[in-house]
């Protein structure tokens, strides 16, 4: 079905205004809570090149944990299904930074998008990649076909400097042999990663493939076989919320990413990858009005995975 995109954007962004004082910009990260908390952005790319957007979706933010679905891909197109030994794609349940499961599961993170998980991937790139930093926003701006991506090493440094949770999961999983480099270079490249900003257009267009069984559909670039991108939407579909999965699924109905600087990047298979920016979270650390904007979206256009 055809829908006019843009109108339904304005509709539903004019039935949320009553929403516009929720929740808060994080600011556990000092850099980031000088962002305007007021801002909102979206962009949906159908598998066609057709491209719909509303308010600030060409501002750049910090995409935070949405990175964590990146450096996956970039994992496990290179390592194979062997990262599956040191991270598990089970939901946890837990606040993204939680600590607690680590220790029965003898620090075998439960999934790729919880810090722990994510720390686990950057360690695995690390011990792959040349030069980790370099190749990584290289893959980033391939896949978003843009050359304007980079990182924001204040934030990074930021994070660095008050990141005392994620330093105290590297070392503890460590004790458990499942961090081969050293801590600080784990920790400075997971700072690194989650610092990287973009806007909603080409954070929409980055997903794009895995609304199209891995392969871009605009280029022909093979990026993940379908196995592997049909697996990479189910982790996000199952964990891409921490303790909000179930909600997300619930409410929304498409595999996707939050991250603490207010974005969210979901994808319907076969159809499109949307991406929706506003700062202001929930106490799961998830944008309040992209996900209302997003359930309405589905409920509207019935176009979920179920
Ligand atoms: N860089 C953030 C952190 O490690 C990412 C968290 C998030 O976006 N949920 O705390």
């Amino acid at each position: 079905m055809v829908f006019d995109y843009r109108k339904i954007f304005r509709e539903i962004a004019d039935e949320i205004t009553d929403m516009n004082d929720l929740g808060h910009v994080a600011d556990y990260i000092p850099e980031l809570k000088h962002i305007d908390p007021d801002k909102f952005g979206v962009h949906l790319t159908d598998i066609t090149d057709q491209h719909y957007d509303f308010g600030d979706a060409s501002e750049k933010f910090s995409i935070q944990s949405i990175a964590k679905v990146l450096s996956l891909i970039l994992a496990f197109k290179n390592e194979g299904v062997s990262i599956w030994n040191r991270v598990g794609v089970e939901p946890s349940g837990s606040p993204f930074n939680s600590l607690v499961q680590l220790e029965y599961e003898k620090g075998i993170p439960r999934n790729p998008f919880i810090n722990a998980g994510a720390l686990v991937v950057s360690d695995i790139l690390i011990s792959y990649l040349d030069d980790p930093k370099k190749e990584f926003i290289s893959f980033v701006r391939e896949l978003a076909q843009s050359e304007d991506i980079h990182y924001n090493p204040q934030v990074a440094e930021s994070e660095k400097a008050t990141g005392d949770r994620n330093s105290a999961l590297v070392h503890f999983m460590k004790s458990f042999d499942n961090i081969e480099n050293d801590p600080n270079e784990v920790l400075d490249f997971y700072f690194y990663l989650c610092s990287v900003e973009m806007n909603c257009r080409e954070l929409s267009r980055a997903f794009l493939f895995l609304a199209n069984y891995g392969t871009d559909p605009l280029t022909d670039n093979r990026i993940l076989t379908p196995s592997k991108a049909k697996r990479v939407n189910a982790i996000m579909q199952m964990c891409g919320f921490y303790d909000e999965a179930g909600d997300f699924a619930f409410k929304v109905g498409l595999p996707g990413k939050s991250g603490v600087g207010g974005g969210i990047a979901a994808v319907l298979p076969g159809e499109y990858s949307i991406a929706v920016w506003s700062p202001r979270l929930n106490n799961r650390g998830n944008s309040y009005k992209a996900m209302k904007f997003l359930e309405k979206f589905t409920t509207k256009t019935n176009t979920s995975i179920f």
